[in-house]
């Protein structure tokens, strides 16, 4: 199944429970704006490059339209689409004032000198620059990119529209970024895996629990649950799975990658064993934290986690979801249990408005609030409707977009 395929599945799951009837469905569905954009840039050996960059604005009923920016190998118009859209239910659920978007470029970044890692954002705001805007279309990090290259993507939009720093979310600190953005997702999931665990009745110190990736996601989402006790018994990247029975040791791993350039390769203060293992492992809380679409009908009936939080975007497919309900396995899903990022792009983008700063602990109490109360919420609707945490999370964001479409007059 394509990934905008599996987005619209469970949208039109929790549409169902809604009774939503189709021309409404049709509105919700529908991306405002695609577009797909050629990138040419100047390659360190003087060549041109060129390569393809994408732009999907999906809805804007609640607000500007908010979503990162994502250089991987397997970007493509289809992946871009479904990202957007899950931007525009994962603002709804944590009750953020944006709409959803989502870009990319298909290439690896690793294959990319510094040089031309500034160059290419260059190029390509150079081609899109009118159709965001801190009151329009705000990007953001994503997979493959960083702060330093939000910071060169502003400087490219400011030669074209003057100062304006809330363009773009996940800068630098020193180049007007927020305090703990970098941390945000990891932390979010750590803080919605704390919740659930409580609900699910499994105490911190007994929740054995793997992840899948290391990258920032995953490293903050270990180092949060460490020290809530959390046993983090697994962690893996491409380079294998490194493995503790009795819980890693999560700061010698974090500083580890930190010094190793990104990866795990050569740690050995862990059993080795290859990457692939890792979703099999026998865990109480499994934490994808890496690619989409990881977790299929083909693996899935190797799970052996008792719950999955998705801190990956769209890491398990429809068909995969349906077997691991069956199984009665929780799963916390991505449009609540990843919004710690975006959620505090906004506390970014409201701090640049006001041209004034919060303390760490200020944003980090924030996120904590905005989080906790999104996630009381689905678990209620959830209980009450009798639907999984997905389909409680689709329904409620639906529901805001459907009456902020009704309020701008484009339902009638
Ligand atoms: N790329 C992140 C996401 O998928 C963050 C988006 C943002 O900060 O706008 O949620």
């Amino acid at each position: 199944m394509r990934a905008s395929e599996a987005t619209t599945y469970y949208f039109n799951k929790a549409a169902d429970q809604l009774e939503l009837p189709d021309w409404v469905r049709k509105l919700l569905v529908t991306n405002k704006r695609e577009v797909t954009v050629q990138v040419a840039f100047e390659r360190d050996n003087g060549r041109s490059e060129t390569v393809l960059g994408y732009r999907v604005q999906h809805d804007n009923a609640r607000g500007p339209m908010k979503g990162g920016l994502r250089y991987h190998p397997a970007v493509d118009l289809d992946e871009v689409r479904a990202l957007a859209a899950l931007m525009t239910w994962k603002t709804a659920v944590v009750e953020l004032p944006y709409g959803g978007a989502k870009g990319g470029i298909g290439i690896d970044p690793k294959t990319l000198s510094k040089r031309e890692m500034e160059r290419m954002p260059r190029a390509f705001v150079d081609q899109l620059h009118e159709i965001v805007g801190p009151d329009s279309d705000i990007p953001a990090p994503d997979m493959g990119t960083n702060h330093e290259v939000m910071a060169w993507f502003r400087n490219q939009w400011e030669k074209y529209h003057g100062f304006n720093p809330a363009v773009i979310t996940g800068k630098p600190v020193e180049e007007y970024g927020a305090r703990g953005r970098e941390e945000a997702t990891g932390r979010g999931v750590g803080t919605v895996a704390v919740k659930m665990m409580k609900r699910l009745n499994i105490r911190p110190d007994q929740c054995r629990t793997a992840i899948q990736g290391f990258g920032n996601v995953g490293s903050h989402a270990g180092k949060y649950l460490h020290e809530a006790a959390f046993p983090i018994v697994a962690v893996s990247d491409l380079s294998g799975t490194y493995f503790n029975a009795k819980g890693l040791n999560i700061p010698e791993l974090f500083s580890y990658v930190i010094k190793n350039k990104g990866t795990l390769e050569g740690y050995s203060g862990a059993e080795q064993l290859p990457a692939e293992d890792l979703l099999g492992l026998d865990v109480d809380l499994l934490i994808p934290a890496a690619l989409g679409d990881v977790i299929t009908k083909e693996n899935a009936d190797r799970i052996r986690a008792k719950s999955i939080i998705e801190a990956a975007n769209g890491p398990i497919d429809p068909e995969a979801d349906e077997i691991l309900a069956a199984r009665n396995i929780t799963i916390l899903p991505d449009i609540l249990a990843n919004a710690g990022g975006v959620t505090v792009s906004y506390f970014e983008w409201v701090q640049n408005r006001q041209h004034y700063r919060w303390s760490l602990d200020r944003v980090r109490q924030e996120l904590d609030r905005t989080l906790s109360d999104a996630f009381e919420q689905v678990w209620q609707e959830s209980s009450t409707r009798n639907v999984s945490l997905r389909t409680a999370a689709f329904m409620l964001a639906i529901n805001r977009v459907q009456r902020a479409s009704e309020l701008a007059g484009w339902l009638i």
